[in-house]
């Protein structure tokens, strides 16, 4: 029998990673976040490979100090929560400080930043995370890189899972999306093996916003939905949701957020499919884009390092009010004779 030993940091590191880094897609949406939690209004995304072989985030964010870099690498390390009590309304998108540990451990990593404060731009680098990183001089302007290379180079085991490069390509721009649908105020651009995907300019205004939706879902959504605005009390709920008539087969155009993150959740995805019971067939799917703003201290997003989950305080009171806010939404543009019993 084995005496009890502590692991070592660097293969703690890897465990987390099993869980974080699951593939491409999951590097992208880590590094995107720390973008945007960053203050970032402009984020360029370049990837070869379906992401295996690069990933190079640029942002012009407010960047990190010479001191941080470093400790940025390591597990637990974060700027963004202090105490416990910070947990019950975060409002950033990380807080856990173990991405950059975890996705170091499994690639080969290198951040660049320039702080706002500061003249000079500085560079870390590490490969699996197997040496003490060493803090070097190099241009920048203000804000952060994070250039992932070969990922999972040291773990074959995970490497294997990788799909085909459209595969990974395809959950890596999912994870893009998303986001891009999350964050209006932030200009987003995406390259995959150097052709442009998507570039999608800030968006302020009504009309902005529906152009860059049908940027990243496509001009036939914007043109088969009806906009939806209600707030009743502390709840708001606005967005697009496509009509009966756009139903798709699979459930591929359905974005939810809450306070800005997206997720899926049973609760809502019940509220959403009564509410288009009565005017879709059944086995098709409606298409949303739909944002949910209520007080951070009625929900608690710290439910799985994913963060798809959400526990609502009072969910039955959030259930009811997308039920009815859609329902009612979905009644005003459906013909009479199709009309859904009021139940
Ligand atoms: P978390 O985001 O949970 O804090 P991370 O491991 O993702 O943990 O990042 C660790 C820390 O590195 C962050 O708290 C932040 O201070 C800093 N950081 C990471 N990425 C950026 C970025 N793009 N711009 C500025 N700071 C960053
Ligand atoms: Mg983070």
């Amino acid at each position: 029998m084995n005496r009890i030993q502590l692991l070592s940091p660097r293969l703690s590191n890897q465990i987390a990673a099993g869980e974080v880094v699951e593939r491409p897609a999951s590097v992208v949406k880590e590094l995107l976040e720390n973008s945007i939690d960053a203050g970032s209004t402009r984020v360029d995304i370049d990837v070869e490979q379906g992401g295996v072989k690069l990933i190079r985030i640029r942002d012009d964010g407010r960047g990190v100090v010479k001191e941080d870099l470093a400790l940025a690498l390591s597990r637990h390390a974060t700027s963004k929560i202090l105490e416990l009590d910070d947990l019950e309304a975060v409002a950033t998108l990380g807080f856990r400080g173990e991405a950059l540990a975890s996705i170091s451990s499994v690639s080969r990593l290198t951040m660049s930043s320039r702080h706002q404060d500061s003249d000079e731009g500085w560079q870390v680098s590490v490969e699996g995370q197997d040496m003490t990183p060493q803090v070097k001089p190099t241009a920048h302007n203000v804000g952060t890189t994070v250039e992932v290379r070969d990922l999972f180079f040291n773990t074959p085991a995970r490497r294997k899972f990788l799909r085909k490069e459209k595969t990974e390509f395809g959950h890596l721009e999912e994870v893009v999306k998303r986001i891009a649908l999350s964050r209006f105020d932030v200009g987003i651009s995406l390259k995959h093996n150097q052709r442009i995907i998507h570039s999608l300019r800030p968006a302020s205004s009504e009309q902005e916003k529906a152009r860059r939706v049908a940027g990243v879902c496509g001009p036939a959504f914007i043109q088969n939905s009806v906009t939806v605005n209600v707030e009743v009390g502390e709840l708001k709920l606005w967005g697009w949701v496509g009509l009966p008539t756009f139903s798709r087969s699979q459930s591929d155009l359905q974005y939810f957020f809450v306070n800005g993150r997206v997720i899926r959740d049973k609760l809502v995805a019940h509220a959403i499919r009564q509410a288009y019971r009565d005017v879709l067939y059944s086995g098709r799917h409606p298409a949303f884009v739909l944002y949910l703003e209520l007080d951070p201290a009625t929900v608690d997003v710290n439910v799985h390092p994913t963060k798809h989950e959400v526990r609502f305080r009072d969910s039955r009171m959030v259930h009811d009010f997308l039920f009815r806010s859609l329902h009612r939404a979905l009644a005003e543009v459906t013909p009479d004779d199709q009309k859904p019993t009021a139940s």
